[in-house]
């Protein structure tokens, strides 16, 4: 057998791909991991929200179309790491009940087949690797757990604090976010140094839990393991009769390669695993690879998030504001008969990413001094599977994204919630109530949608199911119609519930890597 051949090739290395490489690597298997990217220059640009927000340094510079035609500049960053080279690392369990049937004001959330306790063990494991701290107990909506966090939760700072105790005033129950930050509270030897550049940014100095960093640098001096950088997977090949992936063809450097293995694990993120299939369309598979259902694309979801600033008179006086989160709004409760989202925070926001990302939206202030005034929540809610939200191919290849909001009214109503109790806060000392009055009126509250461009949390077009005719992976995310293709990226989700994917995306390589270790043994 040729040294082109492995038993295992792996496409994409963010949460999905470098999570399962690691999984598989360590098992011994002989693997190639192919990503399109290159490592992350490790520069002082890293930091640099002018470089990050303004000129989108990290981010691809490829133009997609929307429905209508009109191009934009998706949220996609193409190195070893995938996005979460510039993730938040807010690493949450999906809760028990999101794996169930949901009721939402615009329709139904359908139901995972495999439960919540299938899953368990591998959200563990994930915790694990990716080193969460939190603390159990403190989230009333977080499923029950085998084993707990291996850290203690990032503390909150002075004003966040104060933020939680307000929230318990009004009768919420705040609690500490998950996070895959390497940061030993009040250790000055901690490797995270806890920094206003986090939540949207590389970091610098490596303490951030990304893929690349937990999951791939670990095993690259393997003798099993081989990592190609630059390395764009074009298509995939099948055998005459279509049942089995034979080869991938890649483009590296301006050179036409070709590799072989036993099987094939596509992670190139939703969007990019869906383009990739159908492009790889044959006379076995006219309209893409593994798409007898031509579902291949379809129900892609991407959550309903705003980023919402809280402005007020005083300076909030912050730095990594991401340590707290609110899910008494999650479910139907007393506020709403239907569930609206979770409320937590981005790292922390200045005057070049306002710039960036909210031109001219309060007159009177510089972007800057609002900055230095503002809570930034992230907000988010759940979008529904509906299969005419879905990525198809122009003449060229390139992608387009069909994306119609829905279930925006539980997204409506968490923003007016959250300005509520945040109108319900202390007042402050130095103001009194003069700190919400005149041009600072109140708390200012300014919220931005995340347009079409934003497919940060991408998930669902090739849905798994045990149905061939309703599913594209089976419950072990094998394709029905391939038997040796694999797909372990957020493409899988038959539902987004309204937490950030990363953890579940990791989770379930953990579990798709054990079964295949199962049957290539
Ligand atoms: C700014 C930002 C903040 C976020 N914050 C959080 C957070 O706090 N918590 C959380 O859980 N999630 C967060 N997310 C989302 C999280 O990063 C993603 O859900 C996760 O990375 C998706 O994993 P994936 O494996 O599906 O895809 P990705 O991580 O995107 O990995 C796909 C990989 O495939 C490669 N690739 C694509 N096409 C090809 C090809 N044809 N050939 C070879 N390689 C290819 C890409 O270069 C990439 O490395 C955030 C995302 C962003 C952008
Ligand atoms: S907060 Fe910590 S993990 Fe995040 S970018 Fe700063 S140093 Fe890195």
């Amino acid at each position: 057998m040729s040294n082109n051949h492995y038993d295992v090739i792996v496409i994409g290395t963010g949460a999905g791909g470098g999570t399962i490489a690691n999984k598989l690597a360590v098992a011994g298997k002989k693997i190639l991991i192919l990503e399109r990217g290159d490592f992350l220059p490790r520069e002082k640009d890293n930091w640099s929200s002018p470089a990050v927000h303004g000129e989108k340094k990290y981010q691809t510079k490829e133009v997609w179309r929307d429905a209508d035609g009109k191009e934009f500049n998706p949220q996609q960053h193409y190195y070893v790491g995938g996005n979460t080279k510039v993730y938040g690392a807010a690493l949450f369990r999906m809760r028990a009940e999101d794996f169930g049937e949901t009721l939402h004001h615009e329709g139904i959330s359908p139901a995972w087949e495999m439960s919540y306790a299938e899953l368990e063990p591998y959200y563990a494991a994930a915790e694990q690797l990716y080193g969460v701290r939190g603390n159990r107990g403190e989230d009333p909506t977080e499923p029950w757990s085998s084993a707990g966090y291996l850290y203690p939760a990032v503390s909150h700072e002075p004003r966040i604090k104060q933020l939680a105790e307000d929230f318990t005033a009004q009768g919420l129950t705040p609690f500490h976010v998950p996070l895959g930050i390497m940061r030993d509270n009040d250790d000055p030897l901690s490797k995270c140094i806890r920094c206003d550049t986090c939540d949207g940014y590389p970091c610098l100095v490596q303490a951030k839990a990304d893929a690349e960093v937990v999951a791939i640098n670990p095993v690259l001096g393997y003798p099993n393991v081989t990592l190609l950088t630059n390395a764009l997977v074009t298509n995939l090949e099948t055998n005459p009769t279509g049942s089995e992936v034979t080869a991938v063809n890649v483009e590296r450097n301006g050179d036409q390669l070709k590799y072989t293995a036993d099987v094939f694990v596509i992670s190139c993120g939703a969007i990019n695993s869906a383009a990739l299939l159908l492009r790889s369309a044959n006379d076995k598979h006219p309209r893409g690879l593994a798409n007898s259902s031509d579902l291949v694309g379809r129900h892609l979801m991407k959550h309903n998030n705003s980023i919402m600033l809280a402005v007020s008179r005083c300076e909030v006086d912050t730095v990594y504001q991401k340590t707290l989160g609110v899910n008494d709004f999650y479910f139907a409760s007393d506020a709403w008969e239907y569930p609206m989202g979770s409320i937590t925070f981005v790292g922390g926001v200045d005057g070049a990413t306002l710039a960036a990302h909210a031109p001219a939206i309060v007159p009177g202030f510089t972007l800057e001094m609002m900055a230095r005034r503002a809570l930034a929540f992230w907000l988010m809610s759940e979008d529904l599977p509906d299969p005419n939200n879905r990525v198809t191919l122009a003449e060229d290849g390139s992608i387009i994204l069909t994306y119609r909001e829905n279930n925006t009214q539980a997204h409506e109503r968490l923003k007016e919630k959250t300005k509520e109790l945040m109108n319900h806060q202390r007042k402050c000392d130095i103001h009194g109530s003069g700190c919400h009055v005149g041009v600072f009126a109140s708390n200012i509250h300014v919220s931005q949608k995340i347009p079409v461009a934003g497919v940060a949390h991408q998930n669902g077009t090739l849905r798994f199911g045990g149905d061939a005719q309703t599913s594209v992976l089976d419950l072990n995310c094998r394709t029905h119609d391939v038997k040796n293709l694999y797909a372990v990226d957020s493409s899988f989700f038959p539902s987004s519930s309204a937490l950030n994917p990363g953890l579940t995306i990791m989770a379930n390589a953990l579990r798709v890597g054990e079964h295949l270790l199962a049957v290539m043994r």
